[in-house]
């Protein structure tokens, strides 16, 4: 009978205090300057430190990886450091969802007893079984830190007062944009999002308040943009300086971004990775906007090349991998996003050190739509759009016709735009950036449905759409329908 260890976290400084009152002044670039500056080898030895810790940890308190990693032929003791960490076996989304429901209701991988958990969060479970985060009481405080430590190198400081246009259940997004602002010392307005008749309420108060920081999806402040201007308001007035984004891919898309920054005349932040990582804000762009920077002090992330599972060199594409560092309730160790991205290891004008995602999440894995024989990424199609002028919602329907798919892209046109020459123009841009020609069709602007969370633009209505997601599906994520994944 194998046995987990007394359910407290070992002591020897890991993982760090939670009672982190830690505060750099405002001027301050950096939260934490040395860490953040220091010679990414250097900083190494701290991560393997943590890495160490956290294995073992995640071995003695928990049967799921005891299971596992004994499956697997391998030791706590035989990972001394990242260089090590390809030993571990991956960790599949479809694994936690098994588990959970073998064991109800947090999985034998939670390593604390029931009464430390402090919050309950979880996916939405629209398309599959859904899975439950329990995050205990020192967890939660050390995710704010590293949540405010992030959101001060976006340029967000304690004067500041940080619109959450966000969703307050169980999704994390909101909450980690909440918790970050709180231990940052600024002042949370969590304003919510999804309620009806919600978003003109959002433009008085975005008017009254004059936030300078606003947290949300970007599909969702375009949409209050719009309802603004309705109203006769230019968003401008609001006096946002950042807005800062997740649940999209949006905010790391150029055109979206230029178009985001244009609207409201602040900078725009991508951040964002798996509601499981928690804090999700561990990839996350500087003030700069030069990609989102791998906060891998906090979350260690690897880039896996999708079909070998060996790391990438910067520039190719590759799989992100995360691993918690300091997670003592729920530790995620390898967990496969599905996710694809480029990194880069070139200075950043911030100073920080940490490698970049110059192109953000290029897509999801089980996003990638196969037309023609192409893989279309809907980010492509979304960057293709904006760069042709259209600000508005738009659909992707893919359809099949005998044996040849038909790519059908549906913007929404402004009053003064010429229809004839904004369809030419998509059509064009798309042809170049995703290499398939597609049918442009302009409707009025404000016809498509809006949404006050995240976009759903792609339709696809070929009957093979059901089995590709099964044979894309069959490696990582079981059958179609169970791809679900909750992105923050
Ligand atoms: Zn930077």
């Amino acid at each position: 009978m194998k046995r987990v260890a007394n359910r407290h976290p070992a002591s020897s400084g890991w993982p760090a205090s939670a009672a982190d009152s830690h505060l750099p002044p405002a001027s301050q670039r950096h939260w934490e300057p040395t860490l953040e500056t220091m010679d990414p080898e250097e900083r190494l030895a701290i991560v393997d430190a943590k890495l160490r810790a956290q294995v073992r940890y995640a071995y003695d308190h928990s049967l799921f990886y005891q299971e596992k990693w004994d499956a697997a032929g391998v030791r706590p003791e035989d990972i001394r450091g990242v260089a090590d960490l390809r030993r571990l076996p991956l960790l599949h989304k479809e694994e936690l969802r098994a588990e959970q429901a073998a064991h109800p209701p947090f999985g034998r991988y939670l390593c604390v007893r029931r009464e430390d958990v402090a919050r309950i969060h979880g996916t939405s479970g629209t398309t599959g079984r859904p899975t439950a985060f329990a995050i205990s009481r020192s967890d939660w405080q050390r995710i704010a830190t590293s949540q405010a430590r992030i959101m001060w190198s976006a340029g967000i400081r304690p004067h500041d007062t940080v619109f959450l246009g966000s969703f307050f259940g169980l999704y994390m997004g909101g909450w980690g944009a909440l918790i970050g602002t709180e231990r940052l010392g600024a002042t949370a307005f969590p304003f919510g999002a999804g309620v009806s008749g919600h978003t003109q309420q959002a433009v008085q108060w975005l008017l009254e308040m004059h936030p300078t920081a606003f947290y949300g999806t970007p599909s969702y402040a375009l949409r209050i943009a719009e309802v603004a201007h309705d109203s006769g308001i230019d968003p401008r007035e609001f006096g946002l300086r950042i807005l800062f984004f997740s649940g999209e891919p949006g905010a790391g898309i150029p055109s979206t971004k230029r178009l985001i920054e244009e609207t409201f005349g602040g900078i725009c932040i991508d951040t964002g990775s798996m509601a499981e990582m928690t804090p999700w804000m561990t990839n996350a762009e500087c003030e700069h906007r030069q990609g989102m920077h791998m906060w891998e002090d906090i979350v260690y992330t690897e880039l896996l090349d999708p079909e070998t599972e060996e790391p990438v060199r910067p520039g190719e594409i590759g799989v992100p991998v995360y691993t918690h560092l300091e997670r003592e309730s729920q530790p995620m160790i390898r967990l496969w996003s599905g996710d694809l991205s480029r990194h880069t290891t070139e200075p950043c004008p911030c100073g920080r050190t940490y490698a970049r995602l110059p192109e953000g999440l290029i897509g999801r894995a089980d996003d990638m739509l196969i037309v023609r024989g192409e893989n279309v990424y809907p980010s492509a199609i979304e960057e293709a759009i904006r760069s042709a002028g259209c600000h508005g919602e738009f659909r992707v329907i893919v359809t099949r016709k005998g044996s040849l798919d038909e790519l059908t892209v549906r913007v929404e046109c402004d009053p003064e735009d010429d229809d004839v020459q904004l369809r030419r123009t998509v059509a064009t841009r798309l042809k170049t950036k995703i290499g398939v020609r597609a049918e442009v069709e302009v409707v009025k602007a404000g016809s498509l449905e809006r949404t006050e969370f995240k976009s759903r633009r792609v339709e696809d209505r070929r009957d093979i759409a059901r089995q590709m997601a099964a044979v894309r599906g069959d490696k990582h994520e079981g059958q179609p329908g169970a791809s679900e994944k909750e992105a923050v």
